[in-house]
């Protein structure tokens, strides 16, 4: 039996954020009916998925799925369970906006069978949520971290962003600080990056924004990796931090380049040797399910040398890297016998550490994670 991911996507948000090129939209509220009822056809689409698929983690990412009320989210939980054989032991995941979500949603979701909650905190500074295009406080933040706990909620994750143009060393660290203090379990702190088609995209093309040096950046990252270490968080991922035992399984998953599906527009499957795309765009997700047509829009095979290469690049962004014994269960030969010259290359550059369990990144690996997979590249 084979236990795989299951991802389904709401696009829909309050207000484009302004780093943001993620499939969500803003202004589309009288699409959220439809586009649930699209959703439901694509997961009944699954139902001859196999006997030997388990559904070990759920994620319900976006967008904003929190601009749902609770009992919608949790009819999405009931059809998961209907479409796909769900393990009773189950994560799963909604993420969450702040003022998004009051005390009555978070109680459902709770109850309806959420047991992770993945919040959108980004900065701590009011100024630098206003800058970033968040629709929300740190006070909204507050609030909803303490209402989830009271609703039961003991699996909480924040995610935080550094880089950001104009960011002081202090406020960085004021982030972590606080935001850990609330009582988080697990924390994704990601590198502003600007890309084309958003607002700062938009801003760095015509001069208005300056992206924060290299050298700046990666201090402010390993400040974070410092104090998270010493506030009691393990960096388990170059971007993830956990407490004992609360990695995200869903996302381990991925590095791990296991199988997932995944469900909505935007969304990105992994199943069967193949990897398949839906289409981004909401009306067209929407029309195509209502007239049972297929919403991917790219597909591709991935052959032998792709997928192993795949799970090489994807291991060494974790610290625990690739364990021999999985590897050779999986492949059939040893890690060292396959690439013994690239792998002393990157032990002898520092990139690289080995025990008799593992081949692992050094922290200065995790800053090279494009050279350590480069050399897997044949
Ligand atoms: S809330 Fe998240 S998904 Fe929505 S616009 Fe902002 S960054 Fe993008």
């Amino acid at each position: 039996m084979k236990t795989i991911g299951l991802y389904l996507h709401f696009p829909f948000c309050i207000q484009k954020c302004r780093y943001c090129d993620f499939p969500s939209y803003a202004g589309r509220e009288n699409r959220m009916i439809p586009y649930l009822r699209a959703l439901f056809r694509e997961m009944e689409s699954y139902a001859s998925l196999g006997q030997d698929y388990e559904i070990g983690t759920i994620f319900m990412g976006g967008g904003t799925p929190t601009l749902y009320d609770g009992d919608s989210l949790v009819r999405v939980l009931d059809q998961c369970r209907a479409c796909f054989p769900v393990r009773k032991d189950a994560e799963i995941t909604v993420e969450c906006n702040p003022g998004t979500a009051d005390p009555e949603k978070l109680r459902i979701l709770a109850k309806g069978g959420f047991n992770r909650l993945s919040i959108g905190l980004q900065a701590w500074q009011d100024r630098l949520l206003k800058f970033l295009g968040r629709i929300h406080t740190r006070q909204h933040f507050i609030d909803t971290v303490h209402w989830a706990r009271e609703a039961g909620f003991d699996n909480l994750s924040a995610d935080v962003i550094f880089g950001i143009p104009g960011q002081t060393r202090e406020e960085w660290m004021e982030t972590l600080d606080q935001a850990v203090a609330c009582g988080l379990t697990h924390l994704s702190a990601y590198s502003l990056s600007i890309e084309e088609g958003t607002v700062f995209g938009d801003w760095k093309r015509s001069g208005k924004l300056r992206e924060m040096e290299d050298g700046q950046e990666r201090e402010l990252y390993h400040q974070g990796i410092t104090l998270l270490r010493q506030l009691g968080l393990v960096q388990y991922e170059i971007s993830n931090f956990a407490r004992q035992g609360f990695a995200c399984r869903h996302n381990l998953n991925y590095w791990r380049n296991g199988e997932y599906v995944g469900c909505g527009c935007g969304a990105h499957s992994h199943l069967h040797s193949m990897r398949y795309g839906n289409g981004r765009n909401v009306d067209t997700y929407i029309r195509r399910m209502s007239q049972g047509e297929s919403a991917v829009d790219f597909r591709e095979n991935i052959d032998d040398s792709t997928e192993l290469f795949e799970t090489l690049m994807l291991g060494f962004r974790l610290t625990e890297g690739i364990r021999k014994k999985d590897f050779r269960n999986r492949y059939g030969f040893s890690l060292s016998s396959g690439y013994p010259e690239e792998l002393k290359s990157l032990k002898s550059r520092g990139l690289l550490e080995e025990d008799e369990e593992a081949f692992r990144p050094t922290s200065l690996g995790l800053d090279f994670e494009n050279v350590i997979a480069l050399a897997f590249l044949k």
